[in-house]
C-alpha cells in the first residue's frame, strides 16, 4: 500500500482549514476554551519508521480522551483481561462520552465501555499505587516508552482547570464508588485522570504511538514488544466500536479505521501494518470530534484505501 506523501498531506491540510468554521472549540474545560481554532496539523508515521507532517506540526495539544486507550493498555498489561472487564463492559453506546445513564441501567452496574468517561475513570482507578502521583507515573512512563521521548509531560494548567470543574466526572466516580466499581479516594483518581487527559504532545509524537498499534504493539525502532499483541488488538477494537463516541458508526462508514478522538481536537488513527496517523484541529462538531480532523481522515482514507471494511 502507498505511504502518505508529505506533498499531498500539505495540500489536504490546507484544503480542510476552512472546515474549522463548521465547529466550536470545547468550552466546558475552561483552559481548552483558549485554543485557537485556526491551528491545524497532521502527521503520518509509517511502520517502516518514516514520518511526514503538515501544518503546525510543532504545536502541542493535550491528549484528552485519546489517553483512554493508553490507560486501558496499561491496565490490561498490569491486571489482565478478566480483571479489567470485571470493572468495565465491552459494548458500544449511542450516548455521549459523558453519559451517566448507561451506568445506572447496566446490570451489574458497571460502565458500558472504557472509551466513555465513566469507563475510563474505572480503568484509571485500576492503576492504583501509593497515591495519584504513582498512578499517573505509570501512564506517563508508558507514553515515554511509546514515543521514545521522556521530555513529554502533562500541562498543569489544563489539568487543574479540568480538576476544578469536573463536577460530572466527580459524580460518575461517586456513583461507581457506591456500586463498588471504583475504590479509594475519588479526588486522587480525578487528579490522575485529569493529568492523563492533559498530557501534551505534537502530531508526530502521537502518530508514532499509532504506528506501534498498527505494528501489533511492536516498537518501530527497537523491535521491542511494548504492548502484547492481544492487548493492542483489544484497544484497536474499542477504537473501532466506540473510539469516536456516538459518531463511531458514521466514522466507520466514512473512514473505516480504528481511531480515538479527544475534545482538544485531536484524532489518533491506526492503519493496520501501514502506520499511525494523528490529526489536530480544535473546532469540534456536536458529538465532540474535530471537524477538520474528520474531513482530513476521510480524504486520506478515501485516497489510500485505508478502510478495513
Ligand atoms: N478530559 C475530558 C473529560 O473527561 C476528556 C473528554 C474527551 O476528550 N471526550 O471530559
Amino acid at each position: 500500500m502507498e505511504i502518505v506523501s508529505e506533498e499531498k498531506l500539505e495540500k489536504w491540510v490546507e484544503h480542510v482549514r476552512i472546515y474549522a468554521n463548521n465547529g466550536k472549540v470545547a468550552d466546558y474545560i475552561p483552559a481548552l476554551k483558549r485554543q485557537n481554532p485556526e491551528i491545524n496539523a497532521a502527521a503520518f508515521y509509517s511502520t517502516n519508521g518514516e514520518c511526514v507532517g503538515a501544518g503546525q506540526t510543532q504545536y502541542t495539544f493535550t491528549l484528552q480522551s485519546v489517553s483512554k486507550v493508553l490507560a486501558l493498555a496499561v491496565a490490561l498489561m498490569k491486571h489482565g483481561e478478566s480483571a479489567v472487564f470485571s470493572r468495565v463492559g465491552k459494548e458500544p453506546t449511542s450516548e455521549p462520552f459523558y453519559t451517566i445513564s448507561k451506568i445506572e441501567l447496566e446490570r451489574p452496574s458497571k460502565p458500558i465501555n472504557p472509551m466513555i468517561n465513566a469507563g475510563a475513570l474505572a480503568v484509571t482507578n485500576m492503576l492504583y499505587g501509593e497515591n495519584s502521583e504513582e498512578m499517573f507515573k505509570q501512564i506517563l512512563h508508558f507514553v515515554h516508552k511509546l514515543t521514545g521521548d521522556s521530555t513529554i509531560d502533562y500541562d498543569p494548567e489544563v489539568a487543574k482547570s479540568e480538576y476544578e470543574t469536573a463536577f460530572l466526572n466527580r459524580s460518575l466516580c461517586y456513583f461507581m464508588k457506591q456500586n463498588g466499581i471504583i475504590t479509594g479516594s475519588v479526588e486522587e483518581l480525578l487528579d490522575t485522570y485529569t493529568k492523563q487527559c492533559a498530557i501534551r504532545m505534537n502530531v508526530k509524537q502521537l502518530a508514532k504511538i499509532g504506528a506501534i498499534f498498527a505494528n501489533d504493539g511492536v516498537d518501530i525502532e527497537s523491535g521491542e514488544q511494548l504492548i502484547p499483541r492481544h492487548h493492542a488488538r483489544i484497544c484497536k477494537t474499542f477504537m473501532v466500536t466506540c473510539g469516536m463516541y456516538n459518531e463511531s458508526g458514521s466514522f466507520a462508514i466514512n473512514v473505516g479505521i480504528p481511531a480515538k478522538s479527544g475534545v482538544s481536537g485531536v484524532i489518533l488513527g491506526v492503519v493496520r501494518d501501514i502506520g499511525g496517523v494523528a490529526v489536530f484541529g480544535p473546532a469540534l462538531d456536536e458529538k465532540g470530534n474535530s471537524v477538520v480532523g474528520l474531513k482530513l481522515l476521510e480524504m486520506m482514507s478515501d485516497y489510500y484505501g485505508w478502510s478495513i471494511f
